[in-house]
């Protein structure tokens, strides 16, 4: 079930307070239309109904897919790697086979939605970017700030990213053939089993495929 709540916002422009609807959690299996709210961020753009100033205002926020089985816990500005929430858990006890995801921005929330929904391994996705960020970053001469995962086409056996280098505002597309994915789903099956997982909310991110990384290259 999707839970909403409702929020005094007071508008830092004219200082009005406004009952904002903010979504705590969204169930896209009973709630399809929920997706494409936050696959276009409306769900989390706040606009002043008295004088039409517009921000974005990110809240915590759980997506559920029932169906395939994940959720992707948008906490931002969280410091922690890991998180048990007794709360959710209880709350959906017979789920605990589901693939349970932390992330601080809507970017990465995402492209956890996307990668999921295409049947992808996230953590061998994050290794495979971080391989990808690298060859670029030698290529170009210039450091990768961020990417993300943007496509998979099964029949050309494909994956494709999005990469932004530091000082450059256009994106840079970059492809890869799956081999490189599935070389990275063995390092992930060494190194990082989902039955390792637990029972909470963990954080894979480009900073758990270094950690990941560093560990593979130091037993090569
Ligand atoms: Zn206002």
């Amino acid at each position: 079930m999707s839970r909403k709540m409702i929020k005094k916002i007071v508008c830092p422009h004219c200082s009005a307070s406004v009952d904002t609807e903010l979504w705590s959690s969204i169930n896209v299996t009973q709630d399809p239309a929920a997706r494409a709210r936050i696959m276009d961020e409306s769900l989390f753009s706040w606009c002043c109904p008295e004088c039409g100033y517009q921000a974005k205002l990110l809240y915590p926020c759980l997506y559920h897919d029932m169906d395939r089985k994940f959720m992707v816990y948008l906490i931002p500005e969280l410091a922690q790697n890991s998180l048990s929430d007794p709360v959710v858990e209880k709350q959906f006890p017979e789920l605990s086979d589901i693939k349970k995801r932390l992330v601080t921005d809507l970017n990465a929330m995402k492209e956890k939605v996307l990668l999921f929904e295409a049947g992808l391994n996230d953590k061998a996705i994050e290794l495979t970017k971080l391989a990808l960020s690298e060859v670029l970053a030698k290529r170009r001469g210039q450091a990768v700030s961020t990417g993300y995962f943007c496509s998979y086409d099964e029949e050309q056996n494909r994956l494709g990213f999005t990469f932004f280098l530091k000082g450059e505002p256009e994106p840079c597309y970059q492809g890869t053939r799956r081999q490189v994915y599935e070389k990275s789903l063995e390092i992930v099956g060494h190194f990082s089993p989902a039955q390792q997982d637990g029972a909470g909310f963990i954080r894979i991110d480009g900073a758990w495929a270094s950690e990941i990384l560093k560990q593979y290259r130091s037993e090569l």
